[in-house]
């Protein structure tokens, strides 16, 4: 596995992104919205790995809550593996929680999906496969 990207929850994108565009002196690449998880994302290359920052598009979205409860900040850690399959059925036979019991389309043209933070050191941890 490899660390693909970090995942923060933000309130503003618009805001955010002219933020962390001065802080890592680069502009993000792209933006994208996913429906189905209620977000707005955008991305920003640095090295080997990404910077995800996450918008709610709906109250009722994971970020949302997320925000309410914790405020902004780092939401989770996604992580590239060669086969998303494999390792969910491998993680679950070892014990993990997962959010996800197969996976399914996220941003950035990825096959993910969740482990529950509660059996993973409240880590929230996304496993990511780029489709073929
Ligand atoms: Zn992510």
């Amino acid at each position: 596995m490899k660390l693909e990207h970090i995942g923060i929850a933000v309130k503003d994108i618009e805001a955010s992104n002219k933020l962390f565009e001065i802080l890592f002196n680069s502009p993000h690449y792209k933006m994208e919205e996913v429906a189905s998880e209620g977000v707005k994302t955008s991305f920003f290359k640095l090295g080997e790995s990404k910077i995800e920052l996450l918008e709610a598009s709906n109250e009722d979205s994971a970020i949302a809550k997320f925000i309410a409860k914790k405020g902004e900040g780092i939401h989770h850690l996604a992580f590239e593996v060669v086969d998303i399959d494999f390792e969910i059925d491998r993680l679950s036979k070892e014990g993990f929680q997962l959010i996800h019991q197969s996976p399914k389309d996220g941003a950035d043209n990825k096959r993910i999906a969740f482990l529950h933070p509660k059996s993973t050191n409240s880590v929230l941890v996304e496993l990511c496969q780029e489709k073929a």
